[in-house]
């Protein structure tokens, strides 16, 4: 990171080219950040809406080395803030015609009210119908697919978990599926019991996998350290490409 012209007065047009931008942009772990540098003391890191674009102000002379640092020790939380802020652009009303992820793609949903029993499923490719016994409002269309949503979670899920509690040889006693608005999945270690979050139904298998994979390789390493990032090398590969697919926003 170049040094700073303290008095912009003194840079002519020719060094004004060598200037480094007061705006760079960076790459942590697959997010993208501005960085700007400023006369300020702490830093600033914001999460923007409508697409979760991260921004951080530092003090002029902080080395880029302690600012990646400093993200990295937040990336959750950005994670946590990028999903917040495209979940508050994007306020859903369950109507017809609207636009509704399942299984890592947009699927459009059809409402059909009065149609005597409630029912949600996969018509036709691409589209999610949605039928309701009675003209009903938004938060009861909202429930009827989030009931669809935790069902196919569990139809999906199941077979992974059985899979990896082979493959990784750990026993667990339940699993459930929750409503979860910062993280895609925890797993109490002592009460070994996993919750996956209820938007993985949006995800796709790969992405969702991915999520299983983590959770059940906590009961092997609670924590995050080298050697929970050897335990996920050997059970996927690719598991840094999936866990940036997951939190994209889409
Ligand atoms: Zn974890």
């Amino acid at each position: 990171m170049g040094r700073q012209f303290a008095k912009p007065a003194r840079v002519n047009a020719v060094d004004a080219v060598r200037v480094p931008a007061p705006h760079v942009e960076m790459n942590v772990q697959g997010i993208r950040i501005e960085l700007l540098r400023k006369e300020i003391k702490n830093l600033h890191l914001r999460v923007y809406p409508p697409d979760g674009r991260v921004r951080i102000s530092v003090p002029r002379n902080l080395p880029l080395s302690s600012v990646v640092e400093m993200i990295e020790q937040r990336i959750e939380w950005i994670h946590a803030q990028q999903l917040r802020v495209s979940g508050t652009v994007r306020k859903l009303e369950y109507l017809d015609g609207e636009t509704h992820w399942f299984r890592g793609s947009p699927f459009r949903l059809r409402v059909i009210e009065n149609a005597g029993c409630a029912s949600v499923e996969i018509t036709e490719p691409g589209t999610i119908e949605l039928r309701t016994r009675q003209i009903c409002s938004g938060e009861e269309r909202r429930k009827l697919l989030e009931t669809w949503y935790r069902g196919q979670v569990r139809l999906r899920a199941a077979p992974m978990f059985e899979r990896w509690t082979a493959v990784l040889d750990v026993e667990f006693r339940e699993w459930r599926v929750r409503k979860m608005s910062t993280r895609w999945g925890s797993c109490n270690v002592r009460e070994r019991r996993i919750w996956l979050s209820l938007d993985l139904a949006k995800k796709s298998d790969e992405c969702l996998e991915y999520v299983v994979v983590h959770e059940l390789v906590h009961l092997l390493e609670p924590g995050h350290g080298p050697r929970f990032v050897d335990q996920m090398d050997r059970a996927i590969s690719n598991w840094r490409d999936l866990k940036r697919k997951l939190n994209t926003l889409t």
